[in-house]
């Protein structure tokens, strides 16, 4: 019996890993030029710190997480908790008041596989730490932007406010007396949601709750006056860094210690899995904790979304993976020395690929073709006699004799030297 990958559970194959790569080098590079710095965290984290950040009534914490019940351990189902834990653990603020954090990796979460939606998934996270300034905010969402824009892709970003402890309470209050009252056109999970989490029932996906929720009093228009003044500030500081938005009164995000902003980025190219980005502000989550009274705000984008979108919207061809040089050898008696010159040629840095079957031209000619060789380098064993080879211009076809004197060493330097001319003339 073939033993398979878990559902959910996926592979990245060769073929597709050019896109991940570049999709990660441009990320850690845009978060660098915002002056972020890398943290790396454990997969597995105490239970009670997912319970007691994301909540216990959310869909991720009451059904989602991968959780070694005898052990009180979990798998990570994002990554901002486990981030707080380490900044709090470490003492970060210490040293830098203000700190700025990305993590990539993957995050487990218990739900149905579809496309765009894993069990093992991956995300960019982006958190800042110690500034509550609105400008941060904008910052943040910003450098969000900026990574999708030099990707290729086109998404919106919608926005909201979801209030603090001053104005969310009685907010909550207005909602849930509101909601009692038209209770039996609710769907089952939003009768619960009522008692358990009402917030969330504003973004029910069943036409009959949405159609309930349009009539729902708006928390934007209850906001407290510093709540307000934040949200104003932030839509302002995006306006001057021409940033568009959308305002969604009706998003309000899957995690608990959200406050005040929260954003979202998003596609129609992906079915059901609009979200490729999604974060806020959490002000009270580090005190909450255990650490000190710092605020927050942060990111994650998934992965796959961002991989499966380059793909769609096409509008980027990536290089196929190539080598610089191939080397032929024709015969088993020119494997010693061609084996050198293959060694030589990648210790100056150059993609060099060698077939050991002693095949035909014919064969190996068809194996540098495959593996997108740019030149090749036919060694067989009468030119090898009159110390020469081959040099082929695979793309032009055009051959040329190559003087094979000289230290393997000495032959690579001028073997490259030859090659570099011509990859750029051609
Ligand atoms: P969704 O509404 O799609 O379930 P979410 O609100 O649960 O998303 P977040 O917890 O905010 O998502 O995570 C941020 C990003 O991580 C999402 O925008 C999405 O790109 C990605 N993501 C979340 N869950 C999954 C998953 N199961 N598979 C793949 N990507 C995911
Ligand atoms: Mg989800």
């Amino acid at each position: 019996m073939k033993i398979q990958a878990i559902n959910g559970f996926k592979d990245i194959l060769p073929e597709a890993v050019g896109r991940w790569q570049s999709i990660e080098q441009r990320a850690r590079d845009i978060f660098e030029r915002f002056g972020f710095q890398e943290i790396r965290m454990p997969i597995l984290e105490k239970t009670e710190l997912f319970v007691r950040s994301i909540g216990e009534a959310t869909d991720v914490v009451e059904k989602e997480m991968y959780t070694f019940a005898d052990k009180g351990i979990t798998m990570r189902p994002e990554a901002t908790a486990s981030i707080m834990r380490a900044f709090i653990e470490h003492g970060l603020h210490v040293q830098q008041p203000v700190q700025r954090l990305y993590t990539i990796g993957p995050m487990f979460r218990h739900e149905r596989p579809q496309k765009g939606r894993l069990r093992q998934f991956h995300q960019l996270d982006a958190e800042i730490i110690g500034a509550a300034e609105p400008r941060v905010d904008a910052e943040l969402i910003a450098m969000g932007r900026m990574l999708l824009d030099e990707l290729g892709l086109t998404v919106s970003l919608e926005l909201n406010s979801l209030g603090c402890p001053v104005c969310r309470p009685p907010f909550k209050e207005r909602l849930v007396a509101f909601l009692e009252q038209r209770r039996e056109v609710l769907c089952d999970d939003c009768q619960r949601r009522t008692r358990t989490n009402p917030l969330r029932v504003l973004d029910c996906k069943k036409p009959s709750c949405r159609a309930v929720v349009q009539e729902a009093p708006s928390l934007l228009e209850t906001l407290c006056p510093d709540c307000d003044r934040h949200f104003l500030e932030v839509r302002t500081a995006l306006e001057e860094l021409r940033i568009p938005f959308r305002i969604n009164r009706f998003m309000v995000r899957g995690l608990d210690y959200y406050t005040r902003t929260t954003f979202e980025f998003l596609t129609t190219d992906l079915g059901a899995q609009a979200a490729v980005g999604a974060g806020g502000r959490y002000d009270g989550l580090i005190e909450q904790l255990g650490g000190p009274p710092l605020s927050g705000i942060g990111f994650a984008m998934g992965l796959e979304r961002l991989v499966l979108l380059m793909e769609q919207q096409a509008n980027n061809s990536l290089a196929a993976p190539s080598t610089d040089l191939f080397v032929a050898a024709l015969g088993t008696a020119l494997l010693a020395p061609c084996g050198q010159l293959v060694h030589a040629l990648r210790q100056q840095g150059a993609k060099a690929a060698i077939d050991y079957s002693g095949r035909s031209l014919k064969a190996q000619l068809k194996q540098a073709g495959r593996s997108n060789a740019r030149f090749t380098l036919i060694v067989g064993e009468d030119e090898w006699a009159r110390g020469e080879a081959i040099l082929r211009d695979m793309r032009t076809q055009e051959q040329r004799t190559f003087t094979l004197n000289g230290s393997p060493e000495e032959q690579a330097r001028r073997l490259l030297a030859l090659v570099g001319t011509a990859a750029t003339s051609g």
